[in-house]
C-alpha cells in the first residue's frame, strides 16, 4: 500500500495555522516522509483538478462562495475531512462580520472608504461572492475530526497527523484543547 495522501486547503483565515504545522520543525520532517502531500494552499486549487485523497485537511472559515465550492470539493474527494483552527471548527474571527448585513460591508468596504474601484461595489465575475455569514467548516459539510485553537499548538497538529498516519479518527486529549 502506498503512503497515504493528504490535501490541505486554506480558507478564510490567516496563515497561523499554517505556521504552527511548520512549527514542528524535525517532526515535520518525519511526518513528511510518511505522506504524500498533493496540495498546499500555495499550489492553484482553483483549477479543480484535484485527485481522491485520503485526508483534507481544512484551515479557515466559509465566507465566500469560492470557499464553499472548495470545502465541497475537498469533501467530495476525501476519506477524512479534519479542520484545523477556530476560524474552521467554529467560525473564529470571521465571525465578527455576522453582525453586520453584509450589503453595509460592501457599502463601508467599496463605497464609503475610498478605494482603487471608484466608489462601486465591483460585479466582476471573477470575484468571489461573499456569503451572507462566514460559518465553520462543518455548517456545509460533513467534518470527522477538529483540532480547535488559534492557532492550535504543534503539539495538537502532531497528534492530529499521528492518529490518522496510523488509522484512527483523531479526538483530541482535553490537555490539548484549547480554544483562544
Ligand atoms: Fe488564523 Fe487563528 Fe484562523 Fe488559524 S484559527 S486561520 S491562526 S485566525
Amino acid at each position: 500500500m502506498g503512503k497515504p495522501k493528504i490535501a490541505t486547503v486554506w480558507l478564510e483565515g490567516c496563515s497561523g495555522c499554517h505556521m504552527s504545522f511548520l512549527d514542528l520543525d524535525e517532526a515535520l520532517v518525519d511526518i513528511l516522509s510518511k505522506i504524500e502531500l498533493c496540495d498546499t494552499p500555495i499550489t492553484d486549487f482553483k483549477d479543480f483538478n484535484f485527485p481522491d485523497v485520503d485526508v483534507g485537511i481544512i484551515e479557515g472559515s466559509i465566507a465566500n462562495e469560492e470557499e464553499l465550492k472548495i470545502a465541497r470539493k475537498l469533501r467530495a474527494h476525501c476519506k477524512v475531512l479534519v479542520a484545523w483552527g477556530d476560524c474552521a471548527v467554529f467560525g473564529g474571527i470571521n465571525t465578527l462580520r455576522n453582525t453586520v448585513p453584509k450589503e453595509a460591508i460592501l457599502r463601508r468596504g467599496f463605497i464609503e472608504t475610498e478605494s482603487t474601484v471608484g466608489g462601486v461595489i465591483p460585479v466582476d465575475p471573477e470575484l468571489p461572492l461573499l456569503l451572507e455569514k462566514a460559518v465553520p467548516v462543518n455548517y456545509h459539510v460533513a467534518v470527522d475530526a477538529y483540532v480547535p485553537g488559534c492557532p492550535p499548538s504543534p503539539e495538537a497538529i502532531a497528534y492530529n497527523l499521528t492518529e490518522i498516519l496510523e488509522g484512527r479518527i483523531p479526538v483530541l486529549p482535553s490537555d490539548m484543547m484549547h480554544y483562544d
